[in-house]
């Protein structure tokens, strides 16, 4: 009961922080995404990957040791996105903007599970799951979105051999961006400049420690904005305002209160 009124009123001080906020930053991570059923990084893999590390698939050596796991993978990933729906979380972002004077939306998500909800302009700091590319020369693969596994050989085991590039024949890797591997660096830009000059930051479901976007969050309270964070589970970072919650249940109700009031 106390914890709960403590949390009531916590949501009441970051609403109001940002009823009084000109420039607001959401930064997302997979936490967003899990109540539409789409698993965190953190979370075990499940069935045919409960086996492997995610982090071990996620790495461009990975895929030149194996293509055909790490394509199977990421096919799974992206027919699992397409068959997701955006949650609550997700709308209230998508709302929040019309409320507010400049909003700039940044995630380090690979699926478009914000876009779905109708936000616009979103800032993907780790790629897509549905922008594949070659992994030779670079261009993006043209192919029609389904939800039929895509590429070659037999699916099995989870493991399905990348489609070739129509150009010049190397095989079309995801178009995410692997450990190890540079952010698209005017994606880094734009955000970093956001965060440095916003006057509230909401981080939502990401546990901070994927570099260089973990800094994001940090960059803003640096630069004096008020950070909220909304997480089950505190991350560490130095938020002003910390919700403890699913993201589902705690963006709808702190944006419905900080609109109420509509001076943003
Ligand atoms: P992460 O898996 O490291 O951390 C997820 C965080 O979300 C944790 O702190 C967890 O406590 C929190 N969380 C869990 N359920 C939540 C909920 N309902 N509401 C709010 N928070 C919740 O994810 P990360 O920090 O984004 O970093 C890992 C990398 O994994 C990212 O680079 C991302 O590209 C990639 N990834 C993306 C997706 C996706 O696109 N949906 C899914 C898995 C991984």
């Amino acid at each position: 009961m106390k914890r709960e009124a403590g949390l009531q009123q916590e949501i009441g001080l970051a609403a109001q922080a940002l009823r009084l906020a000109r420039r607001v930053v959401v930064f997302t991570g997979a936490g967003i995404s899990a109540e539409s059923g789409i698993p965190t990084f953190r979370d075990a893999l499940t069935g045919l990957w409960s086996r492997f590390d995610a982090a071990e698939l996620a790495t461009p050596e990975a895929f030149e040791r194996d293509p055909a796991l790490v394509w199977g993978w990421y096919e799974w990933r992206r027919r699992r996105a397409l068959a997701a729906k955006p949650n609550p979380g997700h709308v209230a972002v998508a709302a929040l903007a019309e409320h507010c004077a400049e909003f700039c939306l940044m995630t380090q998500n690979v699926d478009d599970l914000h876009e779905r909800a109708g936000s616009r302009e979103v800032i993907h700091l780790h790629g897509s799951l549905h922008q594949p590319r070659c992994s030779a020369c670079g261009r993006a693969f043209d192919y029609e979105s389904s939800s039929e596994p895509m590429g070659g050989g037999e699916l099995s085991e989870g493991r399905l051999d990348p489609p070739a590039c129509g150009d010049c024949g190397e095989p079309v890797r995801p178009g995410v961006v692997w450990f190890g591997e540079p952010l698209p660096s005017a994606a880094l830009e734009r955000a970093f400049a956001a965060a440095g000059d916003c006057d509230v930051l909401i981080s939502v479901g990401t546990s901070g420690v994927v570099y260089p976007a973990a800094q994001v969050p940090i960059h803003a309270r640096q630069s004096g904005a008020v950070v909220i964070e909304v997480n089950p589970q505190p991350i560490g970072v130095a938020a002003t305002h910390f919700l403890a919650g699913p993201a589902g249940v705690i963006l709808p109700k702190l944006v419905r209160l900080a609109s109420a009031d509509s001076a943003l």
